[in-house]
């Protein structure tokens, strides 16, 4: 078996430059074996309670829930819970897992359901940036994207602060590149793919005011800059600034013209329209004098995401090779693929978010025996936004269930499996 990982991988940041690994593989009817399907796994958390349920598949016989320390996964436990659908319970503050489920009956044990985590808050008292966000009359600005830097969305483009030609951003040093590109004035917040689009990703004011312009009727899958004409809300908050919210998803938008928001409401989706290369917010500001003006320059944040930022899995997709036979199989992926016949290879592709030079990105996959078919890193040369990194799997030559595991630095972040089988 020939692998040749090390010079199969393609990284680039902000979409740059796209790369796919291409191999030879027509695609082979695939034939199920009669173990049960995967559920579909559904967590919510209320402070300390956790509930997990799960959709019942057909012909099995009970469930076994896998649990792992997220984000570190140290060692996998497991409990069978019979024919049960839901568990509930009261955990620890700051409890984290990783969770699955996996569906049996006599003829053996499907496929992981999604494989999802929860991070129960350390303390239940809300941190100050909290406060902040929550209080309308608070004149610092809220997040305007919910969840977690690295995991739901990361800074691709900070304000470009050199007059003219050249890059800076609020925190580059003298002569120092920053996250910017030449001429952009506002803040990019991207999403991973347009999976996240696809679902929904809300767009929530950062200070109240007043509605003065909405657009939504234009195109949202923009993977390229070719047109101006994008969706957008426009707010003016109390002293005169104005706040455009651009690129949104086509007919999202949740307020009308005229329409008071205050801070922390739903304003729409983000999407990709208009001269946009993925889904992201285009957030900017500008003064009554039509001054751009940089929300973190000027410290107007109530809880400012660092600019340095630890190094995360963004997302992971996995598909059947080759990718080229997808239109856009990094970032407008389809549904990762569940079972492929035995001689086919993968693609698997990681999203990363943020990171500094020295950290890694990796791959492992492991065969249904437990045995590693690839072990491999690749680390970042400088400060890291938005990357993409692409994976070669070779030929997977054993039946059953393979796992992949995305990798920051040497830590399992994301987890899928996919089933071979013989046909
Ligand atoms: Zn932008």
């Amino acid at each position: 078996m020939e692998l040749r990982l090390a010079s199969s991988a393609r990284s680039y940041t902000n979409y740059g430059l796209v790369a796919c690994v291409a191999l030879s593989l027509s695609l082979i009817q695939v034939t199920w074996a009669q173990v049960p399907g995967s559920p579909t796994l559904h967590i919510e958390s209320t402070g300390n309670v956790v509930d997990l349920s799960w959709t019942a598949v057909s012909d099995a016989d009970g469930y076994v829930l896998y649990y792992a320390d997220y984000p570190d996964v140290a060692e996998l436990g497991s409990v069978d819970l019979g024919a049960t659908l839901a568990v509930s319970g009261e955990l620890p503050p700051g409890s984290a897992y990783y969770v699955g489920v996996q569906a049996y009956n006599g003829e053996g044990v499907g496929m992981f359901s999604n494989v999802d985590y929860f991070s129960l808050p350390s303390t239940l008292e809300p941190s100050p940036g909290d406060l902040c966000s929550a209080d309308p009359q608070d004149a610092r600005f809220a997040w305007p994207l919910p969840g977690q830097n690295g995991r739901d969305w990361t800074i691709s483009n900070y304000v470009d602060l050199t007059p003219g030609t050249g890059i800076s951003d609020y925190a580059s040093a003298h002569g120092v590149p920053g996250k910017a590109y030449d001429g952009h004035n506002g803040v990019d917040i991207a999403i991973p793919t347009f999976r996240e689009q696809d679902r929904g990703v809300g767009i929530y004011a950062i200070q109240g005011g007043v509605v003065v312009d909405v657009k939504q009727s234009f195109p949202d899958r923009a993977t390229s800059c070719q047109s101006n004409d994008w969706n957008v809300v426009t707010v003016r908050h109390a002293d005169g600034t104005l706040v455009y919210y651009g690129h949104m998803k086509s007919q999202s938008a949740a307020v009308e013209e005229g329409q008071t928001v205050v801070k922390g409401d739903l304003l729409g989706q983000v999407g990709s329209s208009g001269c946009s290369t993925a889904p992201h917010l285009h957030l900017e500001l500008r003064s009554p004098g039509n001054e751009v003006i940089d929300p973190f320059r000027d410290q107007l944040w109530c809880d400012a995401p660092a600019y340095e930022f630890p190094l995360s899995v963004f997302t992971g997709v996995l598909l059947e090779a080759p990718a080229n036979q997808y239109a856009n199989a990094i970032k407008d992926p389809p549904p990762d693929v569940k079972s492929v016949p035995l001689g086919a290879s993968l693609v698997p592709i990681l999203h990363s978010a943020n990171g500094a030079a020295f950290d890694s990105v990796g791959l492992k996959l492991l065969r249904p025996d437990g045995s590693t078919q690839v072990d491999t890193s690749f680390t970042l040369p400088a400060s890291g936004r938005h990357g993409v990194w692409i994976f070669n799997t070779g030929t997977l030559n054993q039946s059953g269930i393979w796992t992949v595991h995305y990798l920051a630095n040497s830590v399992t972040q994301y987890l899928l499996q996919v089933e071979v089988v013989e046909e």
